[in-house]
């Protein structure tokens, strides 16, 4: 049994294993442990945009052609209208099952000689060491990727967050021929359908609101089109349902243990950027391991997540106020250029100064409009 490493990730999620990928690409000893076992799946819109797929690259993690499916833009619908962008220079996002990533990671840590310690969880840690019931391994730096309700983060004392609209989420696989090459998010008054193709036959539908009661059955009722699509579709997975947050922390890092992934925050699932933020984050963590400097983390953290946080309030404002989504739906589809600038930003493509006058162009749309 493993008694020393230089890193311990807690959690090999999405988050975990890029960081436990990153750090081991910097030259460090690594090893990974968490309770379930792969290919672990988890309620997801399964989009990745392409600045996730970008981080994916730089972290050596290949997903095969055959089981993902690219997406060139989004598409909002609702009220009738329906607006649509390309993602800037022709890039492209990247529908892929959340099992199929999962898999994918773990054979990329594997590669690398990662210990990966599946079905085991943690039950502490210490000062130089992380506790799995009777067992301990003493480890030079401690990473929590434990999810949206790590205990790594009380246990550092790291736990005064504030945690905001609260939303459920259900997704579901149907066997469908996609019938669009975007991503398509379906605004209702109360809630939202956010589709993407998977693979060159299945698509992947997940629905957010804040009813916690909503499944996606009675939810297809309040969108006539997409029902109509998946009408003849055979159900492949079962539903399954996850809390989606937006949520801050002061701090992600405390003397040798730094937070990822969720644990380090959430942005609502709406903005299609969780596991997006969580595969720069693993990056930006590698690097300041490297150089011994947690506390760069702390404001490069800060940094990344300033796009994807500004997304959510912009998305969960139409959420939450349906006559503001009408008539910005309205002003996008006046002005398409609007929608394609803030696509652009959503992916990082343009600076926050252009959209401060899309936003000017905005306000007068919804006045006038
Ligand atoms: C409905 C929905 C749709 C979403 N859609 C998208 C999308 O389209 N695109 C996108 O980029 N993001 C999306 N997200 C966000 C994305 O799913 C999350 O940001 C991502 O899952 C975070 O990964 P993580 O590894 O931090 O956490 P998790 O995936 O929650 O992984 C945490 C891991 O830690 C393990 N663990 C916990 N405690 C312990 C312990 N004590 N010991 C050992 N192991 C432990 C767990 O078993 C788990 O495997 C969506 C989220 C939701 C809810």
């Amino acid at each position: 049994m493993l008694e020393s490493t230089d890193v311990f990730v807690i959690g090999g999620g999405p988050a975990g294993l890029a960081a436990a990928i990153a750090v081991r690409q910097q030259g460090f000893e690594v090893a990974v442990a968490d309770g379930a076992e792969p290919p672990i799946d988890k309620a997801c819109g399964e989009g990745l945009m392409p600045d996730g797929i970008a981080a994916l690259q730089r972290l050596g993690v290949t997903l095969a052609p055959q089981h993902t499916q690219p997406f060139s833009g989004i598409r909002f619908l609702a009220w009738g209208l329906s607006v649509d962008a390309p993602f800037p220079n022709s890039a492209s996002g990247l529908g892929v099952r959340r099992t199929t990533l999962h898999d994918t990671l773990t054979e990329r840590a594997a590669s690398l000689g990662i210990d990966l310690l599946w079905r085991t969880a943690v039950t502490a840690i210490s000062n130089d060491a992380v506790h799995l019931g009777r067992t301990k391994i003493r480890a030079r730096w401690i990473i929590g990727a434990d999810g949206g309700n790590s205990r790594v983060r009380r246990w550092a004392g790291l736990g005064s967050h504030r945690r905001r609209n609260c939303r459920y989420a259900f997704r579901q696989h149907y066997r469908v021929t996609p019938w669009t090459d975007r991503m398509e998010i379906h605004w209702g008054p109360s809630a939202q359908m956010y589709v993407a193709a998977v693979t060159g036959e299945d698509m992947c539908v997940a629905l957010v609101s804040h009813d916690q009661r909503l499944r996606l059955d009675e939810a297809l009722r309040g969108f006539p089109e997409l029902r109509a699509r998946l009408a003849d579709a055979p159900i492949t997975s079962a539903e399954k349902g996850a809390i989606t947050t937006t949520c801050t922390l002061k701090r992600v890092c405390r003397g040798n243990v730094a937070l990822i992934g969720d644990a380090s925050g959430t942005v609502d699932a709406i903005t299609g950027e969780g596991l997006c933020l969580s595969f720069s984050q693993a990056l930006v963590l590698a690097d300041c391991l490297r150089s011994g400097n947690l506390s760069r983390y702390q404001q490069e953290h800060r940094r990344l997540a300033l796009r994807p946080q500004l997304m959510a309030h912009l998305m969960l404002t139409l959420d939450r106020r349906p006559r503001l989504q009408r008539r910005t739906l309205q002003v996008f589809h006046r002005r398409p250029e609007i929608f394609r600038r803030l696509l652009a930003l959503h992916v990082g493509a343009v600076s926050p100064m252009h959209l401060a006058l899309d936003g000017l162009t905005l306000g007068w749309g919804l006045l006038t409009a």
